[in-house]
């Protein structure tokens, strides 16, 4: 297999382009990718400061790898969960990786704050999933608030947004359809802009980027995922895109069009209030997150 580039040996075969890259003609072509999607979305400006949600994973490490490649003002920001095992190791991975490259870390811990995911949902009788994102949105917007960041941005890939996607459309959830276009408004006075570079990107490069660029993430999924529907969504995606090459990008790419010039800067946030008790807005008076650790208390 040859670089379609250069001719030397290639490292990738990436089939919905049809072709097949060395590695460093890989990284180039993983680079113009993320770069479209920042130029096609208006992300940010190259002046603007961002903060990235770090889990571990490869997505989000890889992310910011390339946003500090380019030249961006980006900083990490990882929340230790609480789970026994998964925590630990996502963490040390984080941190390892922000010392290698030396890059400025926001680091929100969960067992010292008194919430561990798993302990909340226990106490307050609910999923760790529904209580992991209400906790981990929480603290993402404060921290995008407090820090003064202009954007925030994600690990969200391809194949993450084309199977949520494909779940929405598959249970008629046209309100939640939006929440796969790759950037999503800022609302109110204090909810950031929230934008996906990597959307043109799969899984699988994300994780042959990380490889070949001496990227060492987290391997293993949160504990916490098996059994999640979204999985099925995936692998009815891959078995198509595998019979099929090209299918996945269409189906989303030809969306995104669909719904480009949907008007997304009036959002439910406008009309939002004060929490009495953290001091975020919110819907109610005392917004989600305190209403839930309320329970723990
Ligand atoms: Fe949180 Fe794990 Fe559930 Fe993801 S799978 S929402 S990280 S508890
Ligand atoms: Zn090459
Ligand atoms: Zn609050």
């Amino acid at each position: 297999m040859k670089c379609v580039k250069c001719n030397g040996n290639a490292v990738i075969n990436i089939r919905r382009a049809n072709a097949a890259f060395c590695k460093e003609h890989f990284n180039e072509y993983f680079t113009e990718q993320t770069l479209k999607s920042i130029k096609q979305f208006r992300m940010f400006r190259k002046t603007d400061k961002i903060m990235v949600c770090v889990s571990g994973g490869k997505d989000s490490l890889v992310l910011w790898h390339v946003l500090h490649n380019l030249g961006c003002d980006v900083t990490g920001m990882y929340i230790d969960l609480g789970i026994n095992g998964y925590s630990d190791r996502s963490k040390e991975k984080v941190t390892a990786f922000a010392d290698k490259f030396g890059l400025k870390t926001i680091i929100v811990d969960l067992r010292e704050k008194g919430y561990p995911i798993p302990f909340v949902a226990r106490r307050a009788k609910r999923e760790d999933c529904a209580v992991c994102g209400t906790i981990k949105r929480y603290y993402f917007n404060r921290a995008a608030y407090d820090g003064g960041f202009d954007v925030v941005a994600t690990g969200h890939n391809l194949d993450d947004e084309a199977s949520r996607l494909l779940a929405n459309i598959m249970h008629w959830n046209d309100e939640y359809m939006d929440n796969t276009y790759p950037v999503l408004p800022a609302g109110g006075k204090m909810l950031k802009k929230k934008v996906k570079p990597l959307v043109r990107l799969t899984e699988r490069e994300t994780a042959a980027f990380a490889i070949l660029n001496g990227i060492d993430y987290v391997m293993e999924e949160c504990p916490m995922s098996k059994g999640a529907t979204s999985l099925i969504f995936k692998e009815a995606l891959s078995t198509i895109e595998d019979k099929m090459a090209g299918t996945e990008i269409f189906f989303y790419t030809k969306f995104l069009e669909r719904v480009k010039d949907k008007d997304r800067s009036k959002t439910d946030s406008d009309e939002m209030k004060i929490c009495q008790t953290c001091g975020m807005e919110s819907f109610m008076d005392k917004c989600t997150f305190c209403r839930l650790v309320e329970k723990v208390k």
